[in-house]
């Protein structure tokens, strides 16, 4: 049988988030795993089959190898991935792994310690509307870890060494009953590392290594929008027992912007007009992301009206063209009038009256409506 595509066997895309993948494997492992289909040939293929898929694709040197070169390019019998097709104990392991934000990484080979994929690492980055719309260069501060000079690394106190961990003999990890089933678990007492420091190092304090910060730069592409993340590959906490490190994942947030409301890439604001000028009509000028633009409002424009000035919202990140600009008109009553204004209105107001329905279209259907109602 030809084997099927990793992506088409989890029902994702090709551009599927760690977050996409985990969620589909959980969904696939819980609907075909054993202890729900006993005794389904088919359900346990399909089983091995996800969770294959799965381990591929959640380690990037590995996806980016099966994206170039197809299944060709991963060997499943390479870097200790237990042939892919493992014991059931321990694909339920691996789920229990995930939960924890544990065993992302793959298992350094029979009876060596584990190998971790360290940890990603969130940063949320707060950006202007601007900012956002037309690109940013930054530089943020994020945590990064330096092996410790004291001890070279090995968090032993120098001229003693660490000694093999006696409760799991070395193998960073120890088989633990949890009901029926028999579960590979983390070392508690060596966390994986399959050894223990008799002395630990004073200035690591065991750990071999140490917690600096440092300064990296960030290019924001204009068009992002809130919530969305940019990865630095390589730059989460360290693996351990020589895994490869995390990635660091910048989040945005957009600040609340004094006059725009941004949706997706269209942005809307509020135009308040005179009742004189919604009335008589002429140009509006209105701010943009990029300066100034006008539209012309006809006579006669009511409260509430919108005008669409296109292209001039945001271009997204990902799109060819920008959004529109929706103007929302806000028709404002007069307020703290001078004797000589109110003059004017009430003979104004006259004037209207004199002059029939046709000045107040909406005022007539409306009486018309509650006439009929009352009669
Ligand atoms: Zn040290
Ligand atoms: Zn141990």
């Amino acid at each position: 049988m030809a084997k099927r595509d990793f992506y088409e066997v989890l029902g994702v895309g090709k551009s599927a988030s760690e977050d996409e993948l985990k969620k589909a494997y959980r969904k696939l492992a819980m609907k075909h795993h054993p202890d729900r289909n006993p005794g389904s040939k088919e359900a346990e293929e399909k089983f091995k089959e996800a969770k294959e898929a799965y381990e591929m694709l959640s380690d990037p040197q590995k996806r980016d190898a099966y994206d170039r070169y197809g299944h060709a390019g991963v060997d499943p019998n390479m870097g200790g991935m237990g042939g892919g097709a493992g014991g059931f104990a321990d694909a339920f392991g691996d789920i229990f792994g995930d939960i924890f934000g544990q065993a992302a990484g793959g298992r350094g080979g029979r009876g060596g310690p584990q190998v971790y994929r360290g940890a990603d690492l969130r940063y949320n980055l707060e950006i202007t509307l601007e900012q956002a719309a037309h690109g940013y260069d930054t530089t943020i501060r994020v945590p990064s870890w330096d092996s410790c000079e004291t001890c070279d690394g090995t968090g032993a106190k120098p001229g003693t060494s660490p000694v093999t961990c006696t409760t799991c003999g070395g193998h960073g990890q120890v088989r633990m009953q949890q009901g029926f089933f028999s579960v590979l678990q983390t070392c508690p007492k060596c966390q994986g590392s399959g050894k223990i420091n008799p002395s630990p190092c004073g200035t690591c304090s065991g750990a071999g290594k140490i917690k600096r910060n440092k300064t990296l730069e960030v290019q924001i592409p204009a068009g992002i929008d809130d919530g969305m993340r940019i990865r630095s590959s390589g730059n989460g906490e360290p693996g351990m027992n020589g895994g490869p490190p995390g990635d660091l994942y910048v989040e945005i947030r957009i600040k609340q912007h004094a006059v725009f409301q941004r949706e997706g890439d269209d942005l809307h604001c509020e135009i308040p007009i005179s009742f004189a000028k919604a009335a008589l009509g002429g140009e509006v000028e209105v701010p943009t992301l990029n300066g100034k633009a006008s539209f012309t409002l006809p006579e006669g424009t009511q409260s509430g009206k919108t005008f669409r000035l296109r292209s001039k919202g945001i271009k997204g990140v990902r799109s060819g063209y920008a959004g529109d600009l929706f103007c929302h008109v806000v028709v404002e009553t007069p307020v703290t009038l001078t004797e000589r204004q109110k003059e004017l209105l009430r003979e104004f107001e006259q004037l209207t009256i004199e002059g029939g329905s046709k000045h107040s279209p909406q005022t007539k259907t409306w009486k018309d409506k509650v006439k009929e109602f009352f009669e």
